[in-house]
């Protein structure tokens, strides 16, 4: 939102009523457009609301690697904390300079603005993790005796979150399960409201790690229909599976939309972040928590992501290619039971239409059911050479773990096959390497396993 880099113009006159001002970026680095034609966020990710001129022309954004930041007078001081802390209403054509960088920092702030283009937010957030961002916008939302409502599979990490933690805190916490299809799902979210003070709604689709859908576009439907002016239910989609090039929540009608950036748009499995989206007053309350749980990510964290933002598409567009190679291989294959892959949801499938209305890719996710239960899947990890034996995904190197008994272990077996977790599953991440490569490994770690 504001974006003031270090300044040499030492000789503008002060101005005492806007001080931040002068350390404005000129519109023409905020500019989304070259005559009618709007560009596409790909072609925006190298140079969007960073000013050279002010960074010694520098044309990339350094890395302002600094706690605090000098204030030009003391008046600054005071204006800047007024609005820091809310003690006054921003004028209209004044922003917030830089105070200390729990509360902003450039690396963050163009960062930010970046991250708004894919999803077409009026404002972002970045955390320090991708559960920085779950968490400090649950505790932005939710009070004691408010019920949160979550589809199910969800990140493990999530799942405990809301299972175990919140509920301690006096907040209400239920479950759906995914791929139920669209009028069961908006049963559900009937139900939970009418069980009282349903105030936040959380997807993710497509699930972890079984590709399982929610339809996000009806999801909201129902949430903006049993809202009230006193209780608005907001719908926060998790999208870090697909998005945000290949997924849309906010368009769809969701108020927020949460990423883990340590998966695709870190994409270099070197970094932890997340980031929440939404509208500039949403992400204004969010960041003001942000403030004082001390969630937000550092400079260096960043620059990296700004880094990983400029190859964002063409890694992610080559992951989607490799997985549909992976996924259609697979399906023939005779050890392999299963494959979890929306790119091959047929027409009659609960998740079918959904698929087709809110996914632009079937993303770079696979996950499959080999012979053998969980010593098959063993066998099979344990033989794999070129694709490694990791958590995490999203990153340019292929992976694979197994949900069960790595990242869903806290979630008892029972519930993990209600919600479509085999003993017998793999969940790979495709990385970009030559597809063909990765069938080779893959051929040779199921060849292992017994018929
Ligand atoms: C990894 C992940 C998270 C948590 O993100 P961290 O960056 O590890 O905190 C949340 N949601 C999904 C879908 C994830 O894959």
């Amino acid at each position: 939102m504001t974006e003031k880099h270090h300044s040499s113009e030492n000789d503008r006159p002060a101005e005492k009523h806007h001080p931040s001002q002068k350390q404005r970026p000129s519109q023409k680095h905020r500019s989304r457009h070259i005559g009618d034609r709007r560009l596409a966020p790909e072609s925006l990710m190298m140079s969007y609301g960073y000013d050279p001129a002010l960074s010694e022309g520098s044309v990339k954004c350094p890395i302002f690697q600094t706690s605090t930041f000098v204030f030009e007078s003391a008046e600054d001081g005071k204006a800047f904390f007024e609005l820091a802390y809310g003690l006054r209403e921003q004028e209209a054509d004044e922003s917030m300079g830089l105070i200390y960088s729990r509360l902003n920092n450039p690396d963050l702030e163009v960062l930010e603005d970046r991250l708004t283009l894919w999803d077409d937010a009026e404002a972002a957030a970045v955390f320090d993790s991708g559960m920085g961002a779950i968490s400090t916008t649950a505790l932005t939302f939710l009070r004691p005796g408010d019920r949160l409502l979550y589809s199910e599979p969800i990140y493990g990490g999530t799942q405990y979150l809301f299972s175990h933690i919140l509920p301690e805190f006096g907040i209400e916490t239920e479950s759906f399960r995914a791929a139920v299809g669209p009028e069961v799902e908006e049963e559900a979210v009937r139900a939970a409201a009418a069980r009282g003070n349903l105030r936040m709604i959380m997807l993710e689709t497509p699930a972890n790690p079984t590709n399982f859908l929610v339809d996000i576009e009806r999801v909201c439907r129902v949430a903006r229909e049993l809202s009230t002016p006193e209780n608005r239910i907001l719908v926060a989609v998790d999208n870090t599976f697909l998005g945000p090039v290949f997924q849309h929540p906010l368009e769809l009608g969701a108020d927020l939309v949460i990423y883990s950036l340590t998966k695709y748009v870190g994409g270099h499995s070197d970094v932890i972040a997340g980031a929440c989206l939404g509208s500039a007053e949403d992400i204004k309350r969010i960041k003001g928590m942000r403030t004082f749980l001390g969630s937000m990510a550092g400079p260096w964290t960043g620059w990296l992501l700004m880094r990983s933002l400029e190859t964002l598409k063409l890694r992610m567009t080559a992951q989607a290619r490799g997985a549909r190679v992976i996924a259609d291989w697979l399906l023939d294959h005779p050890r392999v039971k299963r494959v979890y892959y929306p790119g091959h949801l047929k027409r009659g499938d609960p998740d079918y239409d959904t698929f087709r209305r809110q996914c632009l890719s079937a993303g770079g996710m696979v996950s499959f059911d080999v012979d053998g239960g969980e010593a098959g899947a063993f066998q099979v990890l344990n033989r794999l050479q070129l694709i490694k034996l990791a958590v995490s995904l999203g990153g340019t190197e292929s992976l694979a773990q197994h949900p069960a008994s790595m990242t869903h272990s806290d979630i008892p077996a029972a519930e993990q096959r209600v919600m479509g977790i085999t003993d017998s599953m793999i969940r790979l991440s495709v990385g970009v390497e030559d597809p063909e490569d990765l069938l080779a490994d893959l051929e040779q770690a199921l060849e292992g396993l017994p018929d």
